[in-house]
């Protein structure tokens, strides 16, 4: 799960012991694990119920972020496992590009309607970056079969501390300079990127949203005239910023205004929606609350809630239409597409939402953490920012609250706060992100309770979190 992951590496030497500490530490020279920190085990998590994880010393992990926004109903729900065993006495694989599987157009069907009929096809890939893999080749597939094709539609921009996965494509279109740096030669050099939707840093002190929002389209309308207007695939940018920038919901207007620049040079709007979509904003779509429609949307997290990888690429209707009448087949497959077992799991965790009304309790829910995490945190020196929608909000950590001033990046505050949260004392788990406001410089923790969460755990949460973020950075 890359975006967020913490760099160990920048610390200095006492924080990175007491990280270790807390992450019980123990060099295992005999595990046959490539760890995310080679020299370092992390606990071992032996089971989950409901909200928690349970390590193998007996530790309850508060999981206040379902990992990486997955786990949206909590773990080790027995109808999710039941709708699984089904589909494995029936079939647990076949090759999609042989065969479909009953599966699969259940869950894609349930996906198009979901949309009001306006995404018109799914695509079931088993990652995220599978699924934004796939909608760049859809859309350079798109214009090399219009009536008229357009192949000097090769650039796409995207957004800076963007977040679109891990494998060299979609890497090239995300944007965190650490993570980037190291791979930066071998990256796309197709993809440019623009200015996030950042209010907290970036929106002057005397200016209207609406100026800041025409101010954004004005910079992708300039970086259209720097390219070529009529050599851009696409726009990619996520609903809701997830980890890297930190659960920011995008102003009222603005995800309009960029398609609008889109659709003025005819290039397509992708909408990555594999953190914020599924439920977690509130709406199952996040691009629901923003009056655009996108010409593709990944899909992936909470999707199939962790239950088994799942994720998708949602095709709107005038880009299936023109494939169908070009070629007829899209140029791109995978082994595990459409996997029945992971369909029939995703079907399941999506039917619970709807059977148990959940999205309304994402809303109410979300909007009692919000509340809560304002009373407690607002005056805290170092809290900077706290933003999000649904269930899914940042903290950001300032170390001067009037100048906004960070912390060095060498301090590694955001990842403190994680490691600290680990301790059996507090017992939660956070997603630390840094490098939010320039790639270097900016921490913050996001959390993403599981949409059936209650009240009661909502402040438990905050409690544990207001504990955490005093221990590690002062009253
Ligand atoms: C997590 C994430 C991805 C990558 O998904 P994987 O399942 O980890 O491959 C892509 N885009 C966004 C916005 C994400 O948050």
């Amino acid at each position: 799960m890359g975006d967020y992951e913490p760099d160990v590496a920048d610390l200095p030497t006492a924080q990175i012991t007491e990280a270790k500490g807390a992450l019980n530490g123990v060099s295992n020279s005999e595990s046959g694990v490539l760890y995310r920190q080679i020299r370092q085990t992390p606990l071992n998590i032996v089971s989950g119920r409901g909200s928690y994880l349970i390590t193998d010393t007996g530790l309850e992990i508060l999981d206040a972020t379902c990992g990486a926004a997955v786990s949206c109903l909590g773990h080790n729900d027995k109808r999710v496992h039941e709708a699984i065993q089904e589909q494995l006495q029936k079939v647990s694989y076949c090759y999609s590009v042989f065969f479909t599987n009953s599966a699969m157009e259940r869950l894609s069907k349930f996906l198009v309607d979901s949309t009001g009929g306006k995404m018109s096809r799914a695509f079931i890939t088993a990652s995220g970056t599978e699924a934004v893999e796939a909608s760049l080749k859809m859309a350079v597939q798109y214009f090399m079969e219009l009536p008229t094709p357009q192949p000097q539609r090769v650039n796409f921009i995207a957004r800076k501390q963007s977040y679109h996965g891990n494998t060299l494509g979609s890497l090239s279109v995300g944007h965190h300079v650490g993570r980037r740096a190291l791979f930066e030669k071998v990256l796309a050099k197709n993809v440019s990127h623009v200015s996030q939707c950042y209010p907290y840093r970036d929106m002057k002190p005397d200016e209207t949203v609406e100026c800041y929002v025409g101010r954004l389209a004005q910079e992708l309308e300039d970086e259209f005239q720097r390219l070529g207007p009529d050599t851009v695939c696409a726009f990619v940018a996520e609903t809701m910023a997830g980890a890297t920038l930190g659960c920011m919901p995008p102003l009222p207007g603005y995800l309009k205004a960029m398609k609008e620049v889109c659709q003025r040079h005819g290039a397509l709007l992708i909408l990555d929606e594999v953190m914020s979509g599924m439920g977690r904003t509130g709406t199952l779509h996040a691009w629901e609350q923003e009056d655009v429609v996108p010409d593709l949307q990944t899909i992936a997290k909470g999707l199939g809630g962790g239950y088994a990888p799942i994720a998708g690429l949602l095709i709107n209707q005038h880009v299936v239409d023109t494939l169908t009448k070009g070629t007829g087949a899209f140029a791109h497959s995978l082994t595990y597409q459409g996997h029945p077992v992971s369909c029939a799991a995703a079907y399941r965790v999506q039917k619970i939402i709807q059977e148990d009304n959940l999205l309304p309790n994402v809303l109410e829910m979300g909007a009692y953490l919000s509340q809560l995490l304002h009373e407690k945190l607002d005056d805290h020196p170092h809290v900077g920012d706290i933003r999000g929608r649904g269930l899914f909000w940042a903290i950001e950590f300032v170390k001067d609250k009037q100048t906004k001033e960070p912390y060095p990046p060498s301090q590694g505050v955001a990842w403190a706060v994680h490691a600290s949260g680990l301790k059996p004392e507090h017992a939660i788990s956070f997603i630390p992100g840094n490098g939010g406001i320039d790639g270097i410089n900016g921490d913050h923790v996001c959390l993403a309770p599981a949409y059936n969460t209650t009240r009661a755990e909502i402040e438990l949460i905050v409690d544990r979190v207001t504990r955490v973020i005093q221990d590690v950075l002062g009253q």
